[in-house]
């Protein structure tokens, strides 16, 4: 892995102190003891409804909503009563930087369609709050340098929305590929896709959505292998199918791809909007193999071994601990545990793979 990365055993013992609320010396002086962080989510859609704002009322230990951010005012209201929040707590897209001068909020969580990834992390970033920003990073490898920088001049945190990776079935996997428990991984296979509806979503638009299957949930097989491995893939090559190109006109419906590691490791990773079912990955090694299926989900995740063990644990929130892991890391003034230099990473390999798949070529990287 980069050594940029933080180490398995930071990570093990970031997700370990994020589990103890403790007080704590805070980002702007003291911090009461017990005092949450308090997060402004930005973009009140599906994933902020359903998943963020309850783990944030019902788990985070160390966080909790103070603001929202939005350009319905019908949701406004809503949230408001909801969750409690005040007039003077709630922002549009225009007065978007006035959270510059509210004390409540620590913390700018962006959920918005990946286009927008960019420019409201590095507004976030310039209104002196750190930044936790959905998967994917953005729409390009330049604008994720262009995040990095500014949150670095800002001297803000930067964490990116990679859930799976406080995912304990996804740690497990982690450590049996790199303890060698079935001997050095040799081959990884990762898929995930799903049959996805309106075609007027945003995720269909390419201006919005940056690409397709690939930026979306492909990126979560691209993840589980890279670190499955423990390196960085020096060579893509990818071919795209349609079988509507009408719905799939501007981004890519079915990709297929696979990744050479420098240590001779491949791996095949598959992703796709036109079908459901494919959620999983399996990795081969020396004596034997293991998987999970499904593997990227909210919950309910699960594996199996070649040994016949089972892969099963009862997994927390996986917002709420990524949330608590990146309030951790900003009270004890420490890196991020999934870094924009994460997101980078992938959003290289995704520029690859759509530059394999334009040219028919294999591409080098590194
Ligand atoms: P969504 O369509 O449900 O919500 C998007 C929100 O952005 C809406 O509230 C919408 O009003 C707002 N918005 C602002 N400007 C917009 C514009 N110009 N066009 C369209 N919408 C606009 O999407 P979502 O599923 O909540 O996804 C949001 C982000 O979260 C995406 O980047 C997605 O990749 C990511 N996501 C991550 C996970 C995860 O498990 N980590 C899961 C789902 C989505």
């Amino acid at each position: 892995m980069n050594t940029t990365n933080p180490s398995r055993r930071d990570f093990v013992r970031a997700l370990g102190a994020a589990a103890i609320a403790a007080p704590f010396v805070g980002i702007a002086g003291a911090q009461e003891p017990g005092k949450k962080l308090g997060v402004a989510l930005v973009g009140l859609g599906s994933l902020s409804t359903k998943q963020i704002a309850p783990a944030l009322a019902k788990s985070s230990k160390l966080c909790k909503l103070v603001a929202i951010v939005t350009g319905t005012p019908a949701k406004a209201d809503k949230w408001m009563a909801d969750y409690g929040l005040p007039k003077t707590h709630v922002y549009n897209y225009e007065t978007f930087d006035q959270l510059a001068t509210n004390p409540d909020v620590d913390i700018i969580y962006v959920v918005l369609p990946n286009s927008m990834h960019a420019e409201y992390t590095i507004r976030a970033a310039k209104a002196g709050k750190h930044v936790l920003c959905e998967k994917p990073m953005a729409t390009s490898a330049a604008d994720c340098q262009r995040m990095i920088d500014a949150c670095k001049a800002a001297d803000r945190l930067l964490a990116i929305g990679y859930r799976c990776q406080f995912e304990p079935h996804h740690r497990e996997c982690r450590r049996l590929a790199s303890e060698k428990v079935f001997g050095a991984v040799k081959y990884v296979e990762a898929g995930f896709g799903f049959k996805i509806g309106d075609p007027a979503q945003w995720r269909l638009r390419k201006g919005l959505a940056g690409g397709g299957a690939l930026m979306d949930v492909g990126i979560y097989a691209l993840q589980a292998a890279r670190f499955l491995v423990g390196e960085e893939p020096i060579a893509i090559s990818a071919l795209e199918t349609k079988t509507d190109p009408v719905k799939f006109a501007e981004v890519d419906e079915t990709i297929v791809w696979t990744m050479r590691f420098p240590g001779g490791v491949v791996a095949k990773c598959s992703t796709s909007y036109n079908f459901n079912g494919e959620n999983r990955f399996r990795a081969y090694a020396e004596k034997g193999w293991f998987e999970l299926d499904p593997a990227y989900s909210y919950a309910g995740n699960s594996g199996r071994r070649s040994d016949k063990l089972e892969i099963k644990f009862d997994a927390p929130d996986q917002f709420a601990t990524e949330l608590d892991d990146f309030a951790q890391r900003i009270l004890e003034k420490k890196p991020s545990s999934v870094s924009g230099e994460e997101g980078l990473r992938d959003l290289r390999v995704i520029e690859a793979i759509y530059q394999s798949i334009a040219t028919g070529a294999t591409v080098k990287l590194g």
